[in-house]
């Protein structure tokens, strides 16, 4: 795959069942490298050699594999709370089964990191599923190194301390982050630029994400996501940021709705403003 310049513009972009159109439709936005996203549904029998072909063809640099399962959901806090990453005790397993087959999956395609949202990680380290949740990202960071990968965390559903304690007490050196800064705003867990300054020495990739902070009379409300440059996160921050502590990765725009058109044009958009600031 092509080597990505620094604060390359790209995408966090999902897999379709035709890799090749998949990566035609990314490079239609106007980017030539991104983090390929995997449903839980998605079948991966024989999908490496298929993703393989379509990226050297289309000269497309994949830089994450990041995993999603089957169940999740992101409607509000509780949901999130229940349903999403490994911090449900019924899903664990599987979960855990199907992230060793993503790690492969990525090997498979040449891909150096894989990322996943871990869940609401407890903040006290003597409960129960805070152990197990520390223990099976041991196990998860031990299978992505002997494929020679880092594993990220994306930030956002705690506070950038927590997070970093947990980190240290994993104590896997390739054990990383892949910081969103709308996801902090969204779930209300602090101001993204200063928890940077907590979190950089470990940031391997990066979201661009815009959002507001959630509404405080609604109980349990999620911020809702803006287009980029239209929430709360400061972009020219926020990229000034990362060119200050040495970010050298890629750029990943996301935008998470529903409707495809409105997508496409916000995702435009965004690579402009982007492409704007990294050269400011
Ligand atoms: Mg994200």
């Amino acid at each position: 795959m092509p080597v990505v310049e620094d604060l390359q513009v790209g995408v966090m972009f999902w897999a379709g069942p035709d890799p090749h159109q998949t990566l035609r439709d990314q490079k239609a936005l106007g980017v030539r490298a991104g983090q390929l996203g995997i449903e839980g549904d998605y079948p991966l029998d024989g999908a490496a050699e298929k993703w393989k072909r379509a990226v050297a063809d289309e000269q497309f640099t994949v830089v994450t594999v990041f995993a999603a399962y089957t169940g999740e959901s992101y409607a509000d806090m509780p949901t999130v709370q229940r349903t999403v990453g490994f911090i449900p005790p019924a899903t664990r397993q599987e979960r855990e089964r199907r992230t060793y087959e993503i790690s492969d999956f990525a090997r498979g395609i040449g891909v150096g990191s894989i990322a996943l949202h871990v869940g609401f990680v407890p903040h006290d380290p003597k409960n129960d599923d805070y152990i197990a949740v520390r223990n099976l990202v041991r196990r998860i960071a031990d299978h992505a190194a002997e494929n020679g990968q880092t594993f990220a965390l994306e930030t956002g559903q705690e506070p950038a301390d927590v997070l970093d304690k947990f980190i240290r007490d994993v104590d896997r050196p390739n054990l990383k982050i892949n910081f969103d800064p709308a996801n902090m705003i969204m779930y209300g867990t602090g101001d993204p630029i200063q928890a940077l300054d907590v979190l950089s020495r470990n940031i391997v990739s990066v979201h661009c994400k815009d959002g507001e902070w959630p509404d405080k009379s609604v109980p349990n409300a999620l911020g809702v996501e803006k287009p980029l440059g239209q929430g709360a996160v400061g972009m020219d921050k926020f990229i000034a940021k990362l060119k200050q502590f040495g970010y050298k990765g890629i750029l990943g725009i996301e935008r998470e709705i529903l409707d495809k058109e409105q997508k496409k044009r916000d995702m435009k958009m965004a690579v402009e403003l982007l492409e704007r600031l990294r050269k400011q």
